[in-house]
């Protein structure tokens, strides 16, 4: 129970990556923070979840990460709910996928919001708290994408590559201090977001979801086989423990030697 007595805000976690993080950091004594859309009862099962499984607190902070002045709003309530934020997890996100030739204007403007500007503002807004007590973690949930580029994908890419770059400036500016800074830089992962994907491919191939998963995966991803968000969550609490107090301002894959190639 390395982070008991800590306080964790993890942004989209009521659902896929976010929710397994948002578990594995709980597991490890913290105090929980969820944000993301969802259904008002199956988030509360969630929330209640949390605390019934692990004897900590778990409040839920709706925002639009979209949305600069609720991204505030959401940060002021979870320090009113639980007292502080020790640890910050920027994983909301979407995906659009088009070729840049005929990309919408309000897609692009939505996916650099959701995936950049928006860890921008939580940083802001939660930076000061953690510098007042000289301790932070701050987990920036980028993706390959943040590494190496795909067709169709202009905004996301663009967006995680900013994301990488926002983690390093935020990694140095703190360098001195006992906040750090990391991105997490994941493949493929089964979450709701990939199985849109994959919808999409099976009907494109004309064939079946299992083929069209191994079809896309493989395309990219030497392994062939998807990360698991729970992997994902164990790499964030690493981030979160005393072990990694060194780890500062990196972009560590997690993508089956995707960028290995
Ligand atoms: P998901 O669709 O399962 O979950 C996304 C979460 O973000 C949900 O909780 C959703 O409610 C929330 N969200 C979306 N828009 C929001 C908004 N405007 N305001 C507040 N919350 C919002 O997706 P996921 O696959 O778990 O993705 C999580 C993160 O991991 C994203 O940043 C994504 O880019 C990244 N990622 C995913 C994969 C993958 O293969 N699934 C790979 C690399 C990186």
């Amino acid at each position: 129970m390395t982070l008991k007595g800590k306080v964790a805000l993890v942004t989209g976690s009521t659902s896929g990556i976010g929710a397994a993080i948002a578990s594995a950091l709980a597991a490890q004594g913290a105090d929980v923070a969820l944000n993301g859309f969802g259904e008002a009862a199956a988030i509360e099962a969630m929330r209640a979840g949390l605390e019934a499984r692990h004897g900590v607190r778990a409040a839920y902070c709706a925002a639009d990460m979209s949305r600069p002045a609720e991204i505030d709003a959401m940060v002021a309530q979870a320090i009113a709910s639980l007292g502080r934020i020790d640890i910050l997890v920027n994983n909301a996100g979407i995906q659009h996928v088009s070729p840049v030739d005929s990309f919408p204007s309000d897609k692009w403007e939505m996916v650099i919001a959701v995936n950049l500007s928006a860890c921008f503002y939580a940083t802001r807004a939660v930076l000061p708290g953690m510098r007042a007590r000289n301790w932070g973690r701050i987990v920036n949930i980028a993706s390959v994408h943040g590494l190496v580029a795909s067709v169709d994908k202009s905004a996301y890419v663009a967006a995680k590559h900013g994301l990488v770059g926002l983690t390093k400036t935020v990694a140095l500016e703190t360098a001195r201090t006992g906040i750090t800074c990391n991105a997490v830089c994941p493949g493929w992962v089964l979450t709701p977001l990939v199985e849109k994907q994959i919808a999409a491919r099976a009907e494109r191939d004309g064939v079946a979801r299992d083929e069209a998963q191994v079809r896309l995966l493989s395309e990219k991803m030497p392994s062939a086989d998807p990360v698991g968000p729970e992997a994902l969550g164990a790499l964030v609490a690493y981030l979160c423990s005393p072990a990694a107090d060194q780890v500062r301002g990196a972009a560590i894959p997690v993508d089956g030697a995707w960028t290995a190639q």
